[in-house]
């Protein structure tokens, strides 16, 4: 791959709207990427692998749990921050971005708001600095946009519980020291279990022939009478208003991150169009590029807005899903077709690994699918203005 030579586009001079923590925060994740991930990134997606060696740098940047307070380990800042450390990550590779996603949001999360003080203690300051790895299990393989139908469940034994059922589509899973996994109850109400790795009747095959996030391991969870002990259940919130949680969380950093692959994309493809010559000319004279270059910084700057604007929200606790879902929505739309007319404008050269616009392209196709897919949100929009619920 070519040397990261990553400038970032800020049309708007959205800077201005954050604070020099925010910047101190992002600058350092921007140069963690440009140090640490971009050199190996290209080779791990060929090679279909999770790069381990970038735990300890994920968890230094603060990416595991950016806003869970310090006092678990977490690095106890504010929605904004947490947003741009997921742009930042994302603008070098999707795939890295969903580990991180999945720590924060869809396990220390709902350990840190559902979870006991005692669970708070034992998994979060291990989960912050890297030393444990989460995951997180709703989707199952008849139980994908509507997880209420899952039929993971667990029996009350007594002094332990017994867990069935199997999740499919799962980040992490394969190295995976813990699952949040979400099963229903003999009475039918999902809860959320925390599953460790090692106990008897619980499996993680890993999920191959992606094309998608090959630089991030996909598996599924198997339980085949597990024993879970009666402390391991997160006993402050129950219902699928709990993983719901956790999504909205996870979404409004994806509304960040999309931000990044596309950056990413429009900077090389800018950076492509003044050095390439054809017809004795940079291509970048041609209006047909400038219109491409000029559509992307647009809906970049707009994104951008769009994204802070919900951060400010969700630092005064005021956002709700329906806005989450329409930053997730747009965002990562947004990205994808910017990844598409980049990789055009590099030509023959935008489908090699050479440089990052394909790779950013094929991962984008599993962003606007996972976490709810763009019909989902656009669904849930919908419903949102009307009132009326179009799902079924
Ligand atoms: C790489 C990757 C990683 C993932 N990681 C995780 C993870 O860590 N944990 C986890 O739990 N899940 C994970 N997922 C699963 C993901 O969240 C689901 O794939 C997603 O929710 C969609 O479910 P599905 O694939 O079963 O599609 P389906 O629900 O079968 O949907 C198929 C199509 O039908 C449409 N559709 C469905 N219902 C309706 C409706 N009512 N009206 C109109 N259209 C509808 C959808 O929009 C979609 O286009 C991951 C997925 C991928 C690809």
């Amino acid at each position: 791959m070519k040397p990261d030579l990553f400038q970032a586009p800020d049309y708007y001079n959205l800077d201005d709207l954050l604070t020099e923590e925010h910047k101190m925060v992002r600058d350092a994740a921007r140069e963690w990427v440009k140090r640490d991930v971009s050199p190996i990134i290209e080779e791990a997606a060929q090679d279909a692998k999770f790069p381990k060696s970038i735990i300890k740098g994920l968890a230094e940047i603060g990416a595991f749990g950016p806003y869970i307070p310090e006092e678990y380990g977490g690095a106890g800042l504010d929605q904004i921050a947490y947003g741009l450390i997921m742009q930042e990550i994302e603008r070098g590779d999707s795939g890295v971005r969903s580990t991180a996603s999945v720590q924060s949001s869809l396990v220390m999360y709902p350990i840190y708001k559902y979870g006991s003080e005692e669970q708070r203690k034992k998994f979060l300051p291990k989960l912050a600095s890297g030393e444990f790895m989460g995951c997180f299990g709703l989707t199952e393989p008849d139980h994908g946009s509507n997880p209420s139908g899952m039929v993971t469940n667990f029996k009350d034994k007594g002094d332990h519980y017994l867990l069935n059922g199997a999740k499919l589509w799962i980040s992490n899973s394969p190295f995976a020291d813990i699952a949040v996994v979400w099963a229903k109850n003999e009475d039918g109400r999902i809860h959320g279990l925390i599953v460790e790795r090692g106990m008897e009747g619980f499996s993680t095959p890993e999920t191959h022939n992606k094309w998608s996030l090959r630089a991030s391991a996909t598996g599924e969870l198997i339980f085949d009478n597990v024993k879970i002990p009666k402390e391991n259940l997160l006993p402050n919130k129950s219902g699928l208003g709990a993983p719901l949680g956790c999504l909205d969380s996870a979404r409004f950093g994806i509304a960040w991150g999309a931000i990044g692959a596309a950056m990413d994309c429009y900077d090389t493809a800018l950076r492509y169009s003044k050095e390439r010559v054809q017809f004795g000319k940079p291509i970048a004279s041609f209006q047909l590029q400038q219109k491409k270059l000029a559509e992307m910084i647009t809906e970049i700057t707009k994104a951008q807005l769009l994204a802070w604007r919900l951060g400010v929200l969700r630092n005064e606790g005021k956002a709700t899903s329906a806005q989450i879902s329409m930053a997730k929505r747009n965002n990562v739309d947004m990205a994808l077709k910017v990844a598409r007319e980049a990789r055009q404008v590099l030509g023959a050269m935008g489908i090699t690994g050479d440089y990052s616009i394909m790779r950013h392209m094929m991962n984008l196709e599993s962003v606007i699918t996972y976490e709810g897919t763009h019909d989902i949100h656009l669904l849930i929009t919908g419903m949102d203005i009307t009132g009326i619920p179009a799902f079924s």
